[in-house]
């Protein structure tokens, strides 16, 4: 297993870049800790792809470095890495068994038999085909096929990563959920560095222990899926997580002080000075409440029902805001305001996130 470090990592597919546009990826510096569970989360074409192929060695980076552990792997094939990859759709060989499928990377590489098969044995309880091993894979499901992919991704226990590209695509909804856990369950068992490439929010929070969160070329953001939730870095992010995602308003900051186009104030939790450029508020649906006149006026336009709670969908001098309402509070004509939990406020200069400068007045 190993860390891997992206150094001013940027790819362009065209041959002289010259515009940031032009950039798939736009330049980035991180280290991905060994043993971490990653997601990469993003909507399509913000380079996810690109990124696992440069780190899988499918794509050489127009510039800057990638390095497992101490070695710098950039120029390295991707058999020299040493990493198993899992893709969208299964690679199975059809006239094989389960068991020579899982069994395929070990004996490539010269292990002992008796390790082999009882490392086969492991991963197939652990994918649930324990039964079904001296089957050939030939007519099997499809989510069968794409099991046994998942399995012979995880069989060998040397490889400095794991690469997952989409894996769930072609699982049944309910064996998503099943497949996931069991992948969780796995990586605290046998500790690989992971990164598993996404455009679902549910997979990617279920899945990481971090999740990256990409948008145009860039990571905006890499954390838990609690500081995705509580401080989005990026407006895309504060958008993209939860359900809905953030409320963002247009303002000038003061401050502690949020000033709204018509004039009227919300308080902030902390201390922002005066930001530059484009400001915005965030609040998330969960963070703002319904009052019977305390906040800004609001307009009711649609109540949801969405299980453990309602979603009110509203109107706040002339946009659109979401509220969500807990279980068991009415949702009465006397709700005519809505005000902000003022510490979960956060303030956006050209959609970033400024850090609060200290506590409010
Ligand atoms: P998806 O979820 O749809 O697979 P993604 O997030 O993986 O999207 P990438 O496939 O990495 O995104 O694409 C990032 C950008 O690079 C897109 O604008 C895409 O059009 C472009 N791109 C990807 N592959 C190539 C290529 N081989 N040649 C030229 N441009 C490409």
């Amino acid at each position: 297993m190993a860390q891997i470090t992206l150094k001013n990592l940027a790819h362009s597919y065209f041959p002289n870049p010259t515009r940031d546009q032009d950039f798939a990826l736009k330049e980035m510096d991180h280290v991905w800790q060994d043993g971490g569970a990653y997601a990469l989360l993003g909507s399509s074409g913000c380079g996810k792809t690109t990124l696992l192929n440069i780190i899988s060695g499918l794509l050489r980076p127009s510039q800057g470095r990638v390095l497992f552990g101490d070695r710098d792997v950039t120029d390295a094939p991707t058999a020299e890495r040493n990493i198993a990859q899992v893709f969208q759709f299964p690679v199975v060989y059809d006239t094989m068994t389960v068991r020579d499928n899982l069994a395929f990377p070990l004996r490539n590489r010269g292990m002992d038999a008796a390790y082999i098969a009882a490392r086969v044995d492991q991963i197939a309880r652990m994918i649930g085909m324990e039964e079904i091993l001296s089957r050939k894979a030939k007519g099997l499901t499809a989510d069968a096929k794409q099991k046994i992919s998942l399995g012979r991704g995880m069989v060998r226990e040397d490889v400095n990563a794991i690469l997952f590209d989409e894996p769930l695509t072609v699982i049944d909804p309910h064996m998503k959920w099943e497949l996931r856990t069991q992948l969780k369950r796995l990586h605290r068992e046998f500790g690989h560095t992971m990164i598993y490439v996404t455009h679902d929010q549910t997979e990617a929070l279920t899945f990481a222990d971090k999740v990256v969160i990409m948008y145009d070329g860039r990571v905006v953001q890499m954390g838990t899926p609690e500081e995705l939730f509580e401080t989005p870095a990026h407006t895309f992010v504060g958008y993209f997580i939860g359900s809905p995602g953030m409320n963002l308003m247009e303002a000038q900051v003061e401050g502690d002080t949020a000033r709204l186009a018509s004039g009227m104030t919300v308080p902030l939790g902390a201390q922002y000075g005066r930001p530059a450029g484009r400001v915005q508020i965030g609040i998330r649906p969960e963070y703002a409440m319904l009052t019977a006149g305390e906040g800004l006026p609001v307009t009711i336009r649609r109540v949801e029902d969405v299980g453990r709670h309602r979603l009110v969908r509203a109107e706040v001098l002339g946009a659109p805001l979401n509220v969500v309402v807990p279980e068991g509070m009415p949702v009465g004509a006397e709700l005519t305001h809505v005000r902000f939990a003022p510490q979960k406020i956060s303030v956006y200069a050209d959609d970033w996130r400024i850090a609060p400068q200290g506590r409010a007045a």
